[in-house]
């Protein structure tokens, strides 16, 4: 819907005005921008949005930030979860799936990455078993992000071992809390645990938990990562996203103290990036020194020129409706970008850079971001792998050698290690 962003924000305002109010809960908070649709705007109205386009999208962001209200529900449940749902869910599974995403009230996680399926996440080795109405899954997943807080899962298992390997994949939405699910969280480099290990030792999903046909898993696997390597997804948000948020405590609370306890992860994911570069140059940087002001220079042109690349991307997109293998330039870029601010960033900070988390300038806020950096080519697809897509699905260069071959035969078959 084209929207007069104009009348967007006034109305957005007004909504704003009288209903933000810091001594609610964040429950009842987030209840009310579900309700409202002011939660995720651009998303169509039956599913909880309002329908409005880009530029009505941001003009109700603006109305929130100048009321100072607390932003909606953020993480996997809502840019990667709900898109796919939205996508390939049946009625009766939105239904039951997306009010929980849109109030914040249902955290997901991400189940597909294996110790021994990474990259060629379709060799995986996960199993699902038909019993009856359900399925059985036995296996193991790695790099879980927020998979401790998760009620569920977006779990990608093997169906099928006699098809080729992308063809024996189904997806599930799996119930993480059960008996047969473990969780055992990770501690990065950053010091933080956001990430885990998730074994599943005959856990049980429901046949009305598919999401797709049988053996499409792969296909709809490739739509939730062509959103998650989409920097313009309308579910990505401003506030923290790995449920340390506790929704039975005052919204204001949580508004005012919002980067206390989170990690440079969710820094990242609440786009904190841009505005923790932009107040280490403009706090700390000696802009009389002419080699920092050339780097400088070439980080603002790449920005510039990212923010063009950001919008043609866009353009396709809204052409075809999903995101396609052009987002993989975006992200190949994105994670660019942040490790040139990270550079440039730190240089703004001179000797005060050596300084170690809260110690350091910013409160360790860049710190802990700058410390996150190389994740951005390894998440959602590593660099290597962004590559090879855009060579082979935008270029039409060949696949790489023996690949084709594998694709063809059953995955039982294909040498593991
Ligand atoms: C912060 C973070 C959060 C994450 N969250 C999740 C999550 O929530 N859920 C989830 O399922 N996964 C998650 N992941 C995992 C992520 O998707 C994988 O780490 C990623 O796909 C790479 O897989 P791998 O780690 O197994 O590396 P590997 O596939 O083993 O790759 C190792 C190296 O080999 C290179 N390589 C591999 N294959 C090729 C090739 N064909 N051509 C050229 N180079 C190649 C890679 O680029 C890489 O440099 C997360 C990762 C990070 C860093």
């Amino acid at each position: 819907m084209n929207t007069d962003a104009d009348a967007v924000h006034i109305e957005a305002s007004e909504w704003f005005a009288e209903h933000w109010d810091p001594a609610r809960s964040v429950r009842e908070w987030w209840r009310l921008l579900a309700d409202s649709g002011w939660a995720f705007p651009t998303w169509p109205t039956e599913y909880g949005g309002r329908g409005l386009d880009k530029a009505g999208g941001r003009a109700a962001v603006l109305a929130r930030k100048e009321a100072g209200a607390f932003g909606p529900p953020n993480g996997v449940a809502t840019f990667l979860v709900a898109p796919t749902v939205m996508h390939y869910g049946s009625e009766e599974q939105q239904a039951r799936h997306l009010p929980g995403i849109v109030d914040g009230t249902t955290p997901w996680c991400q189940l597909f990455s294996e110790p021994g399926a990474g990259s060629d996440i379709a060799g995986l080795a996960t199993r699902a078993v038909r019993d009856g109405d359900e399925w059985i899954v036995n296996g193991q997943k790695v790099w879980s992000s927020g998979a401790q807080h998760a009620k569920r899962g977006i779990l990608i298992a093997r169906t099928d071992p006699d098809q080729p390997k992308h063809r024996g994949i189904t997806f599930f939405l799996i119930d993480m809390e059960q008996p047969g699910v473990e969780v055992r969280p990770l501690r990065e480099m950053t010091g933080a645990a956001a990430f885990n290990e998730v074994f599943f030792t005959e856990a049980r999903v429901h046949e009305s938990d598919r999401l797709g046909e049988l053996g499409e898993g792969w296909r709809v696997a490739m739509t939730t990562l062509s959103h998650e390597r989409d920097p313009d997804n309308a579910g990505l948000g401003d506030t923290p996203p790995f449920a340390t948020v506790d929704l039975d405590e005052p919204v204001g609370k949580h508004a005012a103290t919002i980067f206390d306890t989170v990690d440079g992860f969710s820094l990242a994911m609440m786009g904190q990036a841009g505005p923790l570069f932009d107040r280490a140059v403009n706090e700390h940087a000696d802009t009389s020194d002419p080699v920092f002001r050339q780097e400088l220079m070439k980080l603002v042109t790449e920005r510039r020129t990212s923010r063009l690349s950001a919008q043609r991307a866009a353009a396709a997109v809204k052409a075809g409706g999903q995101p396609g293998p052009e987002v993989s330039t975006l992200k190949l870029k994105g994670a660019a970008l942040n490790r040139q601010m990270r550079d440039v960033g730190l240089g703004a900070l001179g000797p005060a850079a050596m300084l170690d988390h809260d110690d350091a300038p910013i409160d360790g806020l860049f710190h802990r971001y700058a410390l996150f950096t190389p994740a951005a080519s390894i998440a959602g697809g590593s660099d290597e792998v962004q590559h090879n897509i855009i060579g082979e699905r935008i270029l039409g260069l060949p696949r790489e050698p023996g690949e084709a071959e594998q694709r063809e035969l059953p995955w039982k078959d294909l040498p593991r290690s």
